[in-house]
């Protein structure tokens, strides 16, 4: 039933530049024990957001380690990814009900790509991603009494500082099927989760994706701000992500009003788009459109699943500030691509952002809206700090953020789970 995403092949040698060549080696040794190990990552959507990202990149990677790794999506509808929206939602805190039709569907889909695992179960390790595809190993065992052949690991990507009971007490057993669990802060995990071993370990980025790596001449930028309206002569304060009400869009409006009192010429420029799994994304543009009518100079940017190469590049490139207001964040991969790019950043203080931001040194925590502004008006005015910033904030990221230590970290955990 789960359909296999093709991608691009990448190799290790080529991080090399950006790493060195230790830690290329390290990682060759530790992936020596798993040469030809089948390893299956499993998650939603291969089209948006944060995991599909990370994903892309990863699996190609752990190929080139010797792994038999492949990456599969869940097959589902509309129906299914309505509700697992709203999980998203409870979990990260939204006051949502939670119904037993929901239940009912949200275990219907599982159970169906389930059946795909249980004639193909062989894998020396199964990664399933976030909640939509927590019930899988659950549901595998009650159904056939599927012998489990190698460890099963729930990689948790969503913001669990508080969720709302009713979600997490309906997840929680399907979790503790699960030999690990892994979150992106250890103030993620959940005190009354029994069974999973717990890990805590950030996402990261592909230094040498399209995305993260090209680089435009001043005339690409130009030409491309200019096809979107934006005044290339004029600074510009940005925000990339999914339209996604976590991420505050019209939060960042309001920051921009005041700014805007100060800095009559500044724009904003808000770029996102949706995911494969994420139904609210359009309604949520369309608010947010709404809400920008008549409060200055705001450019707002759609693509399906979101603002691609070259454009992000050239946004990303240009830009006096880049913000990030989210509500709730798992980690926000958007920050550290924004920092590797040198860019000063401001963002909210919450979730896994404040992990990727050494305050007042590569970029300004936040919370409230004096602070914001604060924040925003310092580096519009002082553009070597900000320089500065941008540059601290691209060593951060160097050291703690890059896609080698994320290969580092699962390896560490397949030896753990292999003891
Ligand atoms: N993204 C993009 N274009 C957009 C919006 C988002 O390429 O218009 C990418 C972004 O660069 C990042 C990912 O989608 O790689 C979003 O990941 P993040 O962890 O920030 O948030 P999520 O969407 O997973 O909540």
């Amino acid at each position: 039933m789960t359909e296999r995403v093709i991608t691009d092949e990448r190799s290790l040698s080529d991080y090399t530049a950006v790493v060195g060549e230790e830690c290329i080696e390290e990682l060759r040794l530790l992936a020596e024990p798993f040469n030809k190990a089948k390893v299956l990552h499993i998650n939603a959507t291969a089209a948006g957001g944060g995991v599909a990202e990370i994903l892309r990149s990863f699996v190609p990677l752990m190929c080139d380690l010797g792994i038999n790794a492949e990456w599969h999506v869940l097959r589902g509808a509309d129906e299914f990814y309505e509700v697992t929206k709203t999980m998203h939602n409870g979990l990260q805190g939204m006051q949502v009900p939670l119904t037993p039709d929901m239940k009912k569907i949200w275990v219907e889909y599982n159970s169906l790509n389930a059946d795909f695992l249980s004639t193909n179960g062989d894998y020396d390790f199964v990664v399933a991603h976030d909640p939509q595809a927590a019930g899988l190993l659950k549901l595998l065992r009650d159904s056939n009494g599927h012998r489990k052949i190698g460890p099963w690991i729930w990689r948790c990507h969503i913001d669990l500082t508080a969720p709302q009971p009713d979600f997490w007490e309906f997840l929680r057993p399907y979790v503790e099927v699960h030999d690990a669990a892994i979150f992106s802060k250890s103030e993620y995990f959940p005190k009354d989760l029994r069974g999973p071993q717990c890990f805590d370990i950030p996402p990261a980025i592909d230094p040498l994706s399209v995305k993260n790596h090209l680089l435009l001449d001043d005339g690409e930028v130009h030409n491309i701000l200019v096809r979107y309206g934006v005044d290339p002569d004029r600074p510009f304060i940005f925000k990339v992500s999914r339209f996604d009400p976590w991420k505050d869009f019209c939060g960042i409006i309001d920051v921009y009003d005041l700014v805007r009192k100060e800095f009559p010429d500044v724009q904003l420029v808000l770029a996102g788009g949706g995911a494969g799994d994420d139904p609210e994304a359009w309604s949520c543009y369309q608010q947010v459109s709404a809400y920008a009518k008549g409060k200055g100079d705001i450019h707002i940017l759609w693509g399906d699943n979101g603002i691609v190469s070259p454009e992000l590049n050239a946004f990303h490139q240009a830009a006096s500030v880049v913000v990030q207001k989210s509500i709730r964040e798992g980690f926000g991969l958007v920050v550290s691509e924004a920092l590797w790019k040198r860019c000063p950043v401001v963002a909210s203080d919450v979730g896994g952002i404040s992990i990727q931001i050494a305050h007042g040194e590569s970029g300004y925590n936040v919370g409230s809206l004096n602070e914001w502004v604060e924040a925003i008006t310092y580096l519009l005015r002082n553009k070597e700090d900000a320089a500065r910033m941008g540059n601290a904030g691209k060593e951060l990221v160097r050291q703690r953020f890059l896609i080698t230590r994320l290969l580092q970290d699962y390896l560490k955990i397949f030896q753990t789970l292999s003891n």
